[in-house]
């Protein structure tokens, strides 16, 4: 209905939340906000399948903030109108900072409540009455309990990040909250991923909802050709060089985890005459525009970049990522990848694992439940003996190569030699 280009204000939203984002320097709204925001202004419940880094903040908050406004109701001591409960304070936190950024030029009223500090201030600021309760389910509970705060008031309900909720144990608190709640009223559901009880609990909150999905889902992460090279940090700038020789990497962006590793690799690039771009939040609005349009266009091969400066950005037909230096969050490994295999199309993800970061691979694997195809055919290859593992484990990592992976592409089971040839070639 809204293609992506859209505009906030093409989406519906209102004026004085334009000018916010437009201070905030955001040009034109992520897929999960150009597809939940109609949906939401005009007042549906959503499913939205969605993590963190996609906007998801936004889609929600514009919305709420543009209904409250538009009612001009005031809010009644302890009985708040919109409700946002997440699993953890650092993203309540985030979350109300997110609300006060977009909300202020409209004068509603918001507070944030989580465990681990005194209940004081944040008893108070429920007496003086506020539009937007943000909250961690356990002191939300408590804080009811002793009736500093009541939910028959609540309007529009949101359940953040509902999978970690479930991680976490707090599905039997949200289901406390939820009885509590008016049956009338706007539900927003987002999880990233939606396992079968978490889809049950969705069921049990939200009334036709419009869903919405932008995440990798697992089967597009199954779609990416994923592999390690194990090399010493001191290589990792050659083995770029070498992978990049081979002209199947035609759109690469190449994810490093700080601004400065951003700045020297694109330099190094350079040096070694493949045109790349960085990007990353020390640049200048235009300076990073820019950046964008000439890897768009095809005038820059490689786009260096960090997940933070990668967040919101929306290209199509990159064919490889390179994790140059892994994140330390596994998540933003699914995020980072997920951008090599948009609508459906399947791409190549490699991971230059140096011997201190080996955790963040294991916690990678972890995560997406399967082993990365090891490249040892590589000029560079450090096996992990010499990173300060056991002296046998270099045998060890041949054998925890693609064999290991139950259910792993015929192809990328074949004999080693074939294998380790037939992967490096492919994947450069
Ligand atoms: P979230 O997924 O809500 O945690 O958002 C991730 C990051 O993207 C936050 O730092 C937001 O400030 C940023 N962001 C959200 N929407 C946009 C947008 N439309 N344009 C640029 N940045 C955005």
């Amino acid at each position: 209905m809204f293609s992506l280009n859209s505009s906030f204000s093409d989406l519906g939203v209102a004026e004085p939340l334009c000018r916010a984002l437009k201070a905030e320097n955001y040009e034109k709204p992520t897929p999960i906000q150009a597809r939940a925001i109609p949906h939401l202004l005009a007042g549906r419940d959503l499913l939205g399948i969605a993590q963190t880094g996609t906007g998801k903040t936004a889609a929600f908050a514009l919305p709420i903030l543009q209904r409250l406004a538009a009612r001009q109701a005031q809010p009644k001591p302890r009985a708040p109108l919109a409700l946002i409960l997440t699993p953890t304070r650092e993203l309540a936190a985030q979350i109300g900072d997110s609300f006060r950024t977009y909300g202020r030029h409209l004068g509603l009223r918001q507070t944030v409540i989580f465990g681990g500090v005194g209940q004081q201030p944040q008893v108070d600021a429920l007496v003086r009455g506020v539009h937007i309760l943000i909250a961690t389910p356990g002191r939300l509970l408590d804080l009811m309990n002793q009736r500093h705060v009541r939910l028959d008031a609540v309007e529009v309900f949101v359940l953040d990040e509902a999978d970690r909720m479930l991680d976490m144990g707090f599905v039997r608190d949200v289901r406390r909250v939820v009885a509590v709640l008016p049956k009338q009223r706007q539900s927003l559901f987002f999880s990233a991923t939606m396992p079968e009880d978490i889809g049950r609990l969705a069921g049990e909150i939200l009334s036709d909802p419009a869903r919405v999905e932008v995440t990798p889902a697992a089967t597009t992460v199954e779609l990416i050709d994923q592999r390690v090279y194990h090399v010493d940090t001191d290589k990792k700038r050659s083995l770029l060089a070498e992978v990049l020789k081979d002209k199947a990497l035609a759109r690469v962006i190449v994810f490093t985890r700080t601004k400065h590793g951003a700045n020297r690799v694109t330099q190094q690039l350079e040096k070694s005459g493949v045109i790349a771009e960085a990007i990353h939040g020390n640049k200048s609005q235009t300076a990073r525009q820019r950046a964008l349009q000439n890897f768009r266009a095809g005038r820059a091969r490689v786009l260096v970049a960090t997940d933070i400066a990668a967040r919101g950005i929306d290209i199509d037909g990159v064919t490889h990522v390179i994790n140059y230096e892994l994140p330390n969050v596994a998540e933003s490994y699914v995020h980072r990848i997920g951008r090599t295999a948009r609508a459906g199309a399947s791409g190549v993800a490699l991971a230059f694992c140096a011997g201190d970061e080996r955790a963040y691979l294991r916690d990678i694997e972890k995560l997406i439940g399967r082993r990365l195809a090891v490249v040892e055919d590589h000029p560079f290859h450090a096996p992990a003996a010499r990173q300060g593992a056991q002296p046998q484990h270099h045998q060890r990592a041949q054998q925890q190569r693609p064999h290991q992976q139950p259910g792993r592409p015929q192809q990328r089971r074949g004999g080693r030699r074939q294998g380790e040839r037939g992967g490096f070639r492919a994947a450069v």
